[in-house]
């Protein structure tokens, strides 16, 4: 098995101290999102690598874009961090494109995992999904589930490449490639931020690369099992998750701003 998952310093051009600098900062996001705008996804993905200097973190999902990015970076054995926040509630589906995109590029994909003591408590106190309670108990199960691991799989990044698209919701409409989080203090990718679904999906039959079969079953965005059903041709991609909600906002507090 080739090993292109880089933990820690190791990596060759790495600084592991390296996160948020004057060198990572706004004017470098600023001039890379002009750039990316002109390049291919494998390009792009290039060109971030080679201008950002410290610790790059790609955050999986196994949905449908996250595969075209891991493709780009695996098949150009680019040292960027891969990984995935493992709620404990994905689905069977999920684990099975996990491991064949382990097999397919010969790499493991790192897990990140919620502290045990904190879901122990989460479900003492809201019991069995009890995420459908509210919306105020659905973000407490993201923020145990999710957004914590999502901070330790950042910390001490310089940059976060994500799968978000502006063509999947309206909140999400004004993403731009490339920006500055001012929270978390690093450069946030958005390579397919002007990518369709329909060409997203073109690519990863074109590369044969492997996806998630919910897909194939009306799933246009995957998250947790409990919180994700099919939705209708017609719907909004990401009308299936959270769908017991009416709020059009349908995120988990992992992707704070979109610009
Ligand atoms: S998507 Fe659902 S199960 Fe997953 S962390 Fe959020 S509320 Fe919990």
């Amino acid at each position: 098995m080739s090993e292109v998952l880089f933990v820690g310093g190791d990596r060759p051009g790495a600084d592991a101290t390296a996160g948020a600098n004057e060198e990572n900062g706004p004017a470098r996001a600023a001039m890379l999102a002009e750039r990316l705008c002109r390049l291919d996804l494998f390009q792009r993905l290039m060109t971030i690598r080679a201008k950002i200097s410290g610790r790059i973190a790609f955050t999986t999902s196994f949905g449908l874009e996250d595969q075209a990015i891991a493709h780009a970076i695996f098949s150009q054995a680019l040292p960027i961090e891969v990984m995935t926040l493992d709620t404990g509630r994905l689905f069977p589906e999920t684990h099975d494109v996990w491991a064949a995109t382990e097999r397919r590029y010969g790499i493991r994909v790192a897990a990140l995992f919620p502290k045990r003591a904190s879901v122990e408590s989460l479900l003492a106190r809201q019991g069995g999904n009890g995420m459908r309670a509210s919306i105020a108990a659905r973000l407490e199960c993201c923020a145990v589930r999710k957004v914590e691991p999502l901070a330790r799989a950042l910390d001490g990044c310089a940059a976060w490449i994500t799968g978000m698209r502006a063509e999947q919701s309206a909140e999400r409409a004004v993403l731009a490639p490339v920006s500055f989080d001012e929270r978390r203090r690093l450069i946030k990718v958005n390579p397919l931020f002007d990518w369709t679904r329909k060409q997203t999906y073109a690519f990863v039959r074109a590369n044969e690369i492997p996806y998630n079969e919910l897909h194939d079953r009306g799933f246009l965005s995957i998250g947790c099992a409990p919180c994700t059903r099919a939705v209708a041709p017609g719907e909004p991609e990401r009308a299936g998750r959270w769908w017991w909600e009416q709020s059009q906002k349908k995120e988990c507090g992992l992707h704070t701003s979109m610009a």
